[in-house]
């Protein structure tokens, strides 16, 4: 395997460089260096991601890192390269799509790096291979903003811009943001060499992934000795956890294509995204989804499905399809499962029963029928679980059925009588945040932004990286979203 000349020299890093990927071969991937952009500058960083790869905060001042991490000079030790995958887009087999603009420089301490926007690959296609600002920056705040919150996601460890334009459906400017994950492997991935007809290289990828992140699978016994269907047992399990907690959070992902799931369960590729403010199951975040398919309700049905497409990826290697279709069929009751979990804890109990379920039941379309602000209303009833008193009308006055919210209040507070009730506002209060990334706040960032001025950004990712706490100097970012919210229009284009 040949990596192509570094064209300026490399930056000593001092990571401790183990290239798993990379070793798979020239089936998987296109070696080749990110193409540089003139006159970077930082816009946003996290130091917390830099301390996990061993980097040290330090790093995120420097000027080398700076350079490297938009693509300008390459890491000592690194091997970039753009992986190839397929993927079904809108429900329809799209053939080949790959890394078209997301570059990988190698993996360190276990986790892979990857410059998204650095530039044309052998899997552009149409594309321009960068990333604009805007999105970049959205994408770099939700990523810090998930794994707060406690979702699988991939992490960010910064974005770098640079004044160079890129056309959209107007001119704006260029970024990259650098993603770190353990892998990015996607279902895409697996359905690519299925599709083309390459079982050796779908048994190379499957066997790379499950000894690196599934090793359990070789010992399971559900699934007599069959490693590859326990491997699709376990993804429908992780993606399970994965969409639930979205719901419960209310994070509608917008391009949920099999060529954007990732193969640990992490959430990925963050576009068109929307954290809901009303409570709304038919909201359609992506304006380019005309058919609604990736609707906030239709999540979970959608990832069943694609998990379905893994399956059949996955099939030459599992041979029977009852033990695929098994595996699968888990999903029916994993992600119900899991999704009452997580309501029960929204409603400060520790574990979910039949009345836990009921009270969400009756409470969902109360809030869905009455637009009520799903964020603040959690947060509130997180804090007026404290006393449960009806008197305190914090959280009726969100609805316009005040008797029907009175009613479920009280069933809410008569559920737990005996449990001590600071204890129940505690759990509350750390499982439903006061901050999460509405799209007018994201904007707001990205607009001083625009003018070089991040303090914004600064300020919201400081938030969204502690959701939980109250901090009471930075109220208005948890706020209800002002008229012009509802007209922000968000599409693919990136
Ligand atoms: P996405 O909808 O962002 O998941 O992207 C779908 C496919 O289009 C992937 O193969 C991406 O790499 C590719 N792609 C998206 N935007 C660009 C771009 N500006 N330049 C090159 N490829 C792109
Ligand atoms: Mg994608």
């Amino acid at each position: 395997m040949t990596f192509p000349p570094l064209n300026s020299p490399a930056l000593d890093t001092g990571l401790i460089w183990n290239h798993s990927f990379a070793d798979l071969g020239e089936d998987f991937f296109v070696p080749l260096q990110p193409t540089p952009l003139p006159a970077p500058y930082w816009v946003g960083r996290s130091p917390e991601v830099a301390e996990q790869l061993g980097l040290g905060a330090a790093a995120l001042q420097s000027d080398d890192w700076l350079k490297a991490l938009t693509g300008n000079r390459p890491l000592a030790g690194g091997k970039s390269l753009a992986s190839v995958y397929s993927g079904h887009q809108f429900g329809v087999w799209a053939g080949q799509l790959g890394d078209g603009r997301a570059i990988l420089l190698g993996e360190a301490n276990g986790l892979e790096i990857q410059l998204k926007g650095a530039g044309l690959t052998p899997f552009s296609r149409m594309g321009d291979g960068r990333a604009v600002l805007r999105s970049s920056i959205r994408e770099f705040l939700c990523s810090e903003a998930m794994h707060a919150l406690h979702v699988p996601t991939t992490r960010a460890l910064c974005v770098t811009g640079s004044d160079a334009p890129v056309r959209r459906e107007t001119l704006e400017t260029s970024a990259v943001v650098t993603r770190v994950a353990p892998s990015f492997i996607r279902f895409g991935h697996f359905e690519h060499f299925c599709h083309h007809g390459q079982p050796e290289q779908l048994k190379t990828l499957a066997d790379y992934v499950i000894d690196r992140f599934y090793p359990q699978c070789r010992q399971d016994p559900r699934w007599g000795g069959n490693a590859y269907a326990a491997f699709l047992w376990e993804v429908t399990q992780r993606t399970a956890e994965m969409v639930a907690l979205w719901q419960s959070v209310g994070f509608c992902h917008g391009v949920m294509n099999t060529d954007n799931m990732s193969i640990l369960g992490l959430t990925i590729d963050y576009g068109p995204f929307q954290f809901l403010d009303a409570y709304d199951p038919g909201h359609v975040c992506n304006h380019s989804d005309n058919q609604g398919r990736y609707a906030f309700y239709k999540q979970p049905n959608v990832a069943y499905w694609n998990l379905f497409c893994l399956g059949q990826a996955l099939l030459p290697l599992i041979e029977k399809q009852e033990l695929a279709i098994s595996a699968l069929e888990t999903f029916k009751t994993a992600y119900p499962e899991a999704l009452a979990t997580r309501m029960a804890a929204k409603l400060g109990h520790t574990q979910a029963s039949a009345q836990t379920n009921a009270l969400v039941e009756a409470l969902l379309p109360l809030l869905a029928t009455d637009k009520v602000d799903m964020s603040i209303f959690w947060r509130r009833l997180s804090h007026w679980a404290r006393h449960a008193d009806l008197q305190d009308a914090s959280v009726r006055d969100l609805f316009l059925q005040r008797e029907a919210a009175d009613a479920w209040l009280l069933q809410f507070s008569e559920l737990l009588p005996h449990y001590p009730r600071a204890l129940q506002a505690d759990l509350m209060l750390k499982t439903n945040p006061k901050y999460v990334l509405r799209n007018h706040l994201g904007e707001m960032a990205i607009q001083s932004a625009k003018s070089k001025d991040y303090s914004k950004l600064n300020q919201l990712l400081a938030v969204l990286q502690t959701p939980f706490d109250e901090h009471p100097d930075q109220e208005s970012w948890a706020g209800f979203p002002p008229d012009w919210a509802s007209s922000i229009e968000i599409s693919c284009s990136s």
